[in-house]
């Protein structure tokens, strides 16, 4: 099985791109960072606090979480219900960064992710893919961007949903979201040791495709 691991910060546009480029290489995509968005959400539906981690890890058992893909997209299903658009709502974004940073929380998820790379060859996206869920992985790659044009694309994104959206709160959230996300003890968003850097600041979307589609290319021919 191959496995490309892409990792970066939020907004740098790892999904978007993954997406295309599982499509064009016809390897299955999976987005951890779903998986984080259930968590959280079942936290906010259950009234769970993120802080009160007693209860947070209690609940990880009672929670059934799965995708499926359905038409070439993924669906995450939680107990059942497909949350897929409910886990974009900013609220849960901060919640998901908050609730990400729990180490048996982070443990609790980590065969669920391995479980994919084991089935198919996989392009799985999330903070510590290169790093601790697939250290083996044949193919790492670090996305990043500045922050103010990852938060440009975002409100570009909510817009194209008819969402409202405030760049200034986004832009506020995406640093507020690096900073936990890179500076939490387990498993902190870095890129792997010999992982490919692509900084898409200066890029398109389809230049940044085009890159990842050929280093993808490159490392496992
Ligand atoms: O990638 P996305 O923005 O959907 O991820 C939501 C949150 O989940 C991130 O801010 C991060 O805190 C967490 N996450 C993580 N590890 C992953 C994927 C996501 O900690 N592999």
């Amino acid at each position: 099985m191959i496995a490309v691991a892409i990792d970066g910060p939020a907004g740098a546009g790892k999904s978007t791109i993954a997406k295309k480029a599982s499509e064009e290489l016809g390897y299955i995509y999976v987005d951890t960072g779903a998986i984080y968005r259930s968590v959280a959400l079942a936290c906010i539906e259950k009234g769970i606090s993120i802080e009160d981690k007693e209860s947070v890890e209690k609940l990880l058992p009672t929670l059934d979480i799965r995708i499926i893909f359905f038409n070439g997209e993924q669906h995450i299903l939680l107990n059942d219900k497909d949350v897929s658009e409910k886990i974009r709502e900013e609220n849960v974004s901060m919640a998901a960064s908050s609730v990400s940073a729990i180490p048996e929380v982070r443990n609790y998820l980590l065969d669920l992710q391995r479980d994919f790379a084991k089935r198919d060859n996989v392009i799985m996206d999330g903070r510590d893919i290169g790093t601790v869920v697939l250290p083996n992985a044949q193919v790492k790659i670090f996305l990043t961007a500045s922050p103010e044009v990852r938060a440009r694309r975002r409100v570009l994104q909510l817009e194209e949903k008819g969402m409202e959206a405030d760049f200034d709160k986004i832009l506020f959230d995406i640093v507020q979201r690096d900073y936990n996300d890179s500076n939490r003890k387990t498993a902190p968003l870095k890129p792997a040791e010999n992982a490919v850097v692509v900084d898409t600041t200066e890029l398109g979307l389809d230049e940044v495709i085009e890159k990842i589609v050929g280093i993808i290319k490159e490392q496992t021919t």
